[in-house]
């Protein structure tokens, strides 16, 4: 988008000044609709497709116009804790996730890693395999493991300790993860039952797109953050944060004249695999995609023990993920510009693949935003730059029913909210002269 020079005269700047009261306003109605809904907001469950009419109406109010893009997913739940009973039942076994669902008895049998076909050379059909962890996916675990006719796959793991994990695509035979205690306990018997409970179902679920009713269709600036939560809480800092930061601006954008089209998308189904923002890139055109100038997405922007993380466009620190499309610099300066203008402290958070600007990184679209951080821990150099508590993950509440609106960080979330509507602004008001 930046190297757009649109000879337009630069029109009054929008207000852009994302108020934090309407943008908690939000997030109340999101945890109230988690309450009335199970607890969560997941792809698939009642609690998603609330949060879904409530950013519908909203922007409908606003006078957007509102697109629901349905797809399906894979939906998979663990209904009740697996089992592996020998002479009695073992400690610390964990259902990995898209297992299939039943209960089998039948002599275990050691296939190695179980990664190829050959591993399971001499395997009788109807035995429970043993694989040891490592090696290859469980995918790959769990496909070999079938094919060669196992009743169900027991992964051992290399440490004495339960582990969690899953399979990519819902399985046909149960499989559960061990520890190594459990494992060699387990290969010594001439019985073993094997028992899970899951359900996994084809579920729909929905992005909801709205758009600027003015602007240059051929320059689209896009702006995206997941709609659903966990299955195991509300989803207040993940991410509710973003989807009502999102709201917000384009509520305040409703009345303006952008020079670019702006788009506004709340995806379905992030938690599940980045599906909705997947399908979304995938239906587009090669057309459609090359008017896509720039995508802003945000994922977690209130972590209460926090960190004012851009995601780092050049590599410039070169932090695992590879740099973002040619223009992915430019944005990451105009958010570095937010923060030096304020005096704020920053660093760079790797473009790691993680949430739902990688399909857009994939097809060259240039992409940014901002993190706050998740499970991991906070270092001692972040505390001393940012305050909060080194040795803590910064948020402690990640994936977990914690997550609530205490969970919200209001001080990094005005910070977070602000940094967005001004680079917003920016790409909205000023085409190619954002990185200045
Ligand atoms: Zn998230």
């Amino acid at each position: 988008m930046l190297a757009l020079a649109l000879a337009a005269p630069a029109p009054a700047p929008s207000p852009l000044e994302v108020s934090l009261d309407d943008i908690l306003g939000h997030l109340q109605a999101f945890q109230a609709i988690a309450q009335a809904h199970g607890g969560n907001r997941a792809a698939g469950e009642p609690g998603y497709d609330a949060s879904a009419d409530y950013v519908a109406a909203r922007l409908q109010e606003a006078g957007y116009e509102v697109e629901r893009q349905p797809f399906t997913f894979p939906f998979y739940r663990e209904l009740a804790p697996a089992q592996v009973v020998g002479d009695q039942p073992f400690a610390g076994v964990t259902t990995l996730r898209m297992s299939g669902s039943g209960q089998v008895t039948a002599r275990p049998q050691r296939v190695g890693q179980g990664c190829t076909p050959r591993a399971y050379a001499g395997f009788e059909r109807g035995r429970v395999a043993v694989a040891d962890r490592g090696g290859c996916t469980f995918q790959v675990k769990a496909v070999n493991a079938a094919r060669s006719g196992a009743a169900a796959l027991v992964v051992v793991n290399q440490k004495d300790e339960p582990f969690s994990g899953g399979m990519t695509t819902p399985q046909s035979i149960p499989v559960v993860g061990v520890g190594s205690g459990v494992g060699a306990a387990i290969a010594d018997l001439t019985r073993v039952t094997v028992s899970t409970t899951t359900l996994s179902e084809e579920r729909v679920t929905h992005n909801v797109i709205a758009q600027t009713r003015t602007g240059d269709p051929d320059q689209v600036i896009m702006v995206g953050a997941h709609l659903d939560s966990v299955e195991d809480g509300p989803g207040m800092n993940d991410n509710a944060s973003g989807a009502a930061t999102v709201l917000e601006l384009a509520l305040n954008l409703a009345r303006s004249k952008p020079i670019p089209l702006v788009r506004f998308a709340w995806w379905g189904a992030e938690e599940e695999g980045l599906v909705g923002s997947t399908r979304y890139v995938a239906q587009l055109t090669k057309e459609e995609r090359g008017k896509i100038k720039a995508y802003l997405n945000l994922d977690m922007i209130a972590s209460p023990n926090g960190i004012y993380g851009i995601f780092d466009g050049d590599d410039s620190e070169k932090l695992g993920g590879g740099p973002g499309p040619v223009g992915s610099a430019a944005i990451e300066r105009a958010f570095e510009a937010f923060f030096k203008r304020h005096r704020l402290p920053y660093l760079e958070t790797d473009l790691s693949g993680r949430s739902d600007y990688a399909p857009f990184v994939a097809i060259g679209v240039p992409s940014g935003g901002l993190f706050t951080g998740a499970e991991a821990t906070k270092t001692a150099r972040q505390a001393e730059l940012f305050g909060g508590t080194a040795g803590s993950p910064f948020d402690p509440c990640y994936h977990k029913a914690c997550d609530t609106l205490d969970n919200i960080n209001q001080e990094a979330l005005k910070v977070t909210s602000g940094a967005v509507g001004f680079v917003l602004r920016k790409l909205a008001f000023e085409l190619g002269d954002a990185a200045s």
